[in-house]
């Protein structure tokens, strides 16, 4: 059965394809251009399963994936802004809320009969900040601060209460959606946090720039322990979009989260594997239980059981990320 990826040429999307290639399912990934489309034709020849590729040039046009759905048994939309640089909040809103519904409606018209669609949304949708932490989030909460904020301050808002006002409005558009047209598909939203290792970039997606600034020396002891939020190893993150199409049982929301992370985390491992790159904080790993225990806390205990998702241990996805970095652009 032909899955269809949309956003195929982005950081987690690269990864689910290759995953659902090595499952054997063929897929057509959507991508901007030709060049984007024929770099993944490359790097997934020797699959087992055939990709290919439709251009889609902007997701949030009306019937962009009119042609894309043709065709295709299950869907995993992935495509959506994700950065903290927007100006005016419709920057992000439009391409993620036209395109989760816009994907839906091009199903409706040409074809109604596939059996599941996932979209990737993100504990973005799920955080509420003016909850301190210490707190434990579930697959039950909702994201009910940053939509007013940015209603209330436009483009005075932050960069994040944009970001994540604009997966809270796609997840709660693709629900209302699936609620009003009873589709014979049911929807699975898959959430996944930070997201480490990196496959194919030319320029570095938010999440491993993030990790990349630190390996290359551009924090300092004092700002450790840099509270990165939750994580998920991306390999992790794909197989769960997998899963999510594949497993019957698999309906409603699911945290793809493997617990919490600090930047101290990255400095102890980046020093014990590349203990000659210069200017990496030392760290504190007596810090580490203390830190865990103060932050937020997003259960991924659902996608582990349904999905059966055996999440990757920390030292093993920053190592491997740090060592697929330093291969393609050093130091
Ligand atoms: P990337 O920036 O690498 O991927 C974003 C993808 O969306 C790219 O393929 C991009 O295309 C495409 N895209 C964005 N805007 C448009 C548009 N207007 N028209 C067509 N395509 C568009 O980020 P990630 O892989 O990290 O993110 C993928 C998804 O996962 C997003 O929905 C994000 O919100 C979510 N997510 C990410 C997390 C993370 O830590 N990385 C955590 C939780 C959720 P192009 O390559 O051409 O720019």
């Amino acid at each position: 059965s032909l899955v269809l990826v949309t956003g195929a040429s982005g950081f987690i999307a690269a990864h689910a394809v290759g995953a659902f290639l090595d499952e054997g399912y063929p897929v057509r990934g959507t991508v901007r251009s030709q060049d984007k489309g024929e770099y993944l034709a490359k790097l997934f020849a020797g699959k087992k399963a055939k990709f290919e590729y439709a251009i889609v040039k902007d997701i949030a046009e009306d019937g962009a994936f009119d042609e894309a759905v043709k065709g295709v048994d299950a869907v995993a939309h992935m495509a959506s802004p994700y950065h903290f640089e927007a100006d005016e909040p419709d920057e992000l809103f439009v391409p993620a809320v036209n395109g989760t519904v816009g994907v839906l409606n091009s199903l409706k018209k040409n074809n109604p009969n596939i059996s599941r669609i996932v979209i990737t949304s993100s504990v973005a949708a799920v955080i509420n900040s003016d909850i301190k932490p210490p707190h434990h989030f579930d697959e039950k909460d909702w994201n009910t601060i940053s939509i007013p904020a940015c209603e209330k301050l436009g483009r005075g808002a932050t960069g994040v209460d944009k970001y994540r006002a604009s997966k809270t409005l796609a997840e709660k558009a693709f629900w209302k959606w699936i609620e009003d047209n009873k589709p014979s598909f049911d929807g699975v939203t898959v959430l996944g946090p930070i997201i480490h290792q990196v496959d194919s970039p030319d320029s570095l997606n938010t999440s491993v720039a993030n990790f990349y600034s630190w390996m290359t020396g551009k924090h300092k002891q004092e700002e450790l322990p840099a509270q990165g939020g939750n994580w998920i190893d991306v390999r992790d993150c794909a197989l769960a979009h997998v899963r999510a199409l594949e497993v019957p049982d698999a309906t409603g929301r699911f945290i793809c989260s493997n617990g919490p992370f600090s930047g101290n985390d990255f400095c102890l491992t980046l020093n014990r594997l590349y203990p000659d790159l210069p200017n990496i904080p030392k760290g504190d790993a007596s810090q580490r239980d203390k830190l865990i225990s103060e932050a937020y806390f997003f259960d991924g205990g659902k996608c582990a059981k349904v999905l059966g998702i055996k999440y990757t241990p920390l030292e093993k996805c920053l190592g491997d990320m740090a060592r697929c970095l330093k291969e393609k652009f050093g130091p």
